[in-house]
């Protein structure tokens, strides 16, 4: 099982790349019985569609 650092970890990098098979596993067991990296991904969710909308994701 992942620990907490583990799992903040790989939702970071999982910003720059596309997480193996046995993370993203890990990723959402993780966060299945974590309630805090839960809310840390749904976080994480948020602050992405919002870069994405406003840092310039193809609309000028
Ligand atoms: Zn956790």
């Amino acid at each position: 099982m992942l620990s907490c650092k583990q799992a903040t970890e790989l939702m970071s990098q999982e910003q720059d790349r596309p997480l193996r098979l046995g993370e993203r596993i890990g990723l959402r067991l993780h966060a299945w019985i974590c309630s805090s990296c839960a809310n840390y991904r749904r976080q994480m969710d948020v602050l992405r569609s919002a870069c994405r909308r406003f840092g310039g994701g193809g609309t000028p």
